[in-house]
């Protein structure tokens, strides 16, 4: 890997571990109970690991979204917020750390990412349209589809391989790009959607090199380009890391040239800025008139958007320190760390480590469970119940049924387990992964899970399922053989 990860300090003995360059000043007791209780826990929580109440959990590694850790200037800006309606000084200090960050002048506040993917949607999307894009996210592709559009994913053939050396998975397939244009004709495609470390394929990032060639389409076919910016920070990251010719630019002039592509940026402050909030940004008085409108109808007025002002101050101090490596560069290098330890003990994950989390192939860990009883499901639960861990399945539970009532198979049957930024130490980090061998070793006790409770959309967040056997008591006692009264 690089020499210039800043968290990457040579240590006497060798030793190949990231060091976190931040100390912890507020602190948030945890609670890591016994088996038995976390035991009654997940029967509580329907065996679905966004029913558990976070006093029965230890690491919580569900999302990344809104549970990153904030610095002590975004804490201390907060108190100089000023509230007014419109007009309030903390906007125009969001506005100036946007424009310094990503380089675009005009910018339109909204509540959370996906209030910007429905402005975007509202404004640009219409029936029949056809919008590529590397990957879907769930609410892009909901905001996309109830305008009448439909999307299209034009990854590459590296994208879904789980195990994989290709540093930019991420990418657009150009060929498939310049074939779907061609096909629907230029009229049919309102924009180009990049995402930033594509969340749902593992945090994978796109190179300069292929938003370049992405742009040249772009531009032949008078089509604009719009990216989502939600994990743009890591990506910017991966960008100095692996592609050569930025290997000595900076992060911020990184930053610049991957928003400067494109027309309309966008981002979910959740994640970027580890505030709630979120906006869209672009240098166009025509298309930032096509939009605002919207932003009073849904969000509030131009200058708070639906967030309140302490969110704002801190949002633009935490876009300002996603230029620092040596806060960028801190979520990355753990999960580097996890991906390559627990490749090391052959336990299948994503490679090569990406942003937002470590992703498991729960379908290699646990061939013995079908599809449709839910291998990445059952592995989240088993990891909770050895490790008080919870992760979040991304499978076919996040799948849909389909009308003849059989599951709609997804394509990966993941467990992602999130590494909200600067929140996790090394410690914790070593932990999860020694319950993860010691289950990876135990695996054969590992049961499926059948749905008790189906709600009829988005099934995955409040639905209840059941083990389709006793494998969970089986599992617990095999942790207090090997474990004793141990937590
Ligand atoms: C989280 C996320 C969104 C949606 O943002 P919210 O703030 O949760 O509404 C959109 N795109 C990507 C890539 C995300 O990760």
């Amino acid at each position: 890997m690089s020499q210039s990860n800043p968290t990457k300090i040579k240590f006497f003995s060798g030793q190949d571990i990231p060091v976190e360059l931040h100390k912890v000043r507020v602190v948030q007791k945890l609670h890591l109970k016994p088996i038995d209780q976390r035991l009654e826990a997940i029967n509580k929580g329907g065996y679905n690991t966004f029913l558990l109440n976070t006093n029965d959990v230890f690491l919580d590694m569900l999302t990344d979204s809104g549970t990153n850790a904030m610095s002590d200037n975004q804490v201390a800006s907060m108190h100089q917020a000023d509230d007014a309606y419109a007009g309030s000084q903390s906007f125009y200090r969001m506005e100036a750390a946007l424009k310094e960050v990503f380089g675009k002048e005009l910018i339109l506040p909204v509540h959370q990412g996906r209030a910007a993917e429905n402005i975007i949607s509202q404004t640009f999307v219409r029936p029949g349209h056809k919008i590529p894009m590397n990957y879907h996210f769930t609410t892009t592709k909901a905001h996309m589809e109830i305008n009448g559009g439909e999307i299209f994913e034009i990854y590459t053939d590296e994208a879904l391989k789980i195990s994989s050396n290709h540093p930019f998975k991420g990418n657009i397939d150009i060929q498939k790009l310049k074939d779907l244009i061609a096909k629907y004709g230029k009229e049919n495609v309102p924009f180009i959607r990049l995402e930033a470390s594509t969340n749902l394929i593992g945090g994978q990032p796109f190179s300069i090199e292929n938003m370049r060639q992405v742009r040249k389409v772009a531009d032949e076919n008078g089509i604009m380009m719009v990216l989502d910016a939600s994990l743009i920070g890591e990506n910017a990251w991966f960008i100095k890391q692996r592609e050569a010719e930025f290997a000595n630019s900076s992060i911020k002039d990184i930053l610049r040239t991957m928003c400067g592509l494109c027309e309309i940026v966008y981002f979910s402050s959740r994640k970027v800025s580890s505030t709630r909030g979120g906006g869209i940004c672009t240098n166009s008085q025509v298309l930032f008139l096509k939009m605002r409108d919207l932003v009073p109808l849904f969000e509030g007025f131009l200058t708070y958007g639906g967030m309140s002002v302490r969110e704002i101050e801190a949002m633009a101090v935490g876009l300002i320190e996603t230029t620092d490596e040596t806060v960028i560069s801190q979520s990355p290098s753990f999960i580097e760390y996890a991906v390559n330890e627990l490749s090391k003990l052959g336990i299948p994950v994503i490679t090569p480590a990406g942003a937002l989390g470590c992703h498991v192939d729960s379908m290699a860990f646990l061939p013995h469970i079908p599809q449709k009883e839910y291998p990445a499901g059952a592995l989240a639960a088993a990891l909770y119940l050895v490790s008080g861990a919870r992760g979040m399945e991304r499978g076919t539970i996040s799948s849909v049924r389909l009308e003849n009532g059989e599951d709609l198979l997804s394509d990966m049957e993941l467990l992602r387990l999130a590494f909200p930024r600067r929140v996790f130490t090394l410690s914790q980090t070593m932990f999860l992964i020694d319950r993860l061998n010691w289950l990876y070793k135990n695996r054969e006790l590992i049961g499926g899970l059948k749905f008790v409770d189906e709600p009829k959309v988005l099934r995955f967040f409040m639905g209840r399922l059941a083990p389709t056997s006793n494998w969970p008591e089986k599992l617990v006692a095999k942790f207090k053989q090997d474990f004793g009264d141990s937590l």
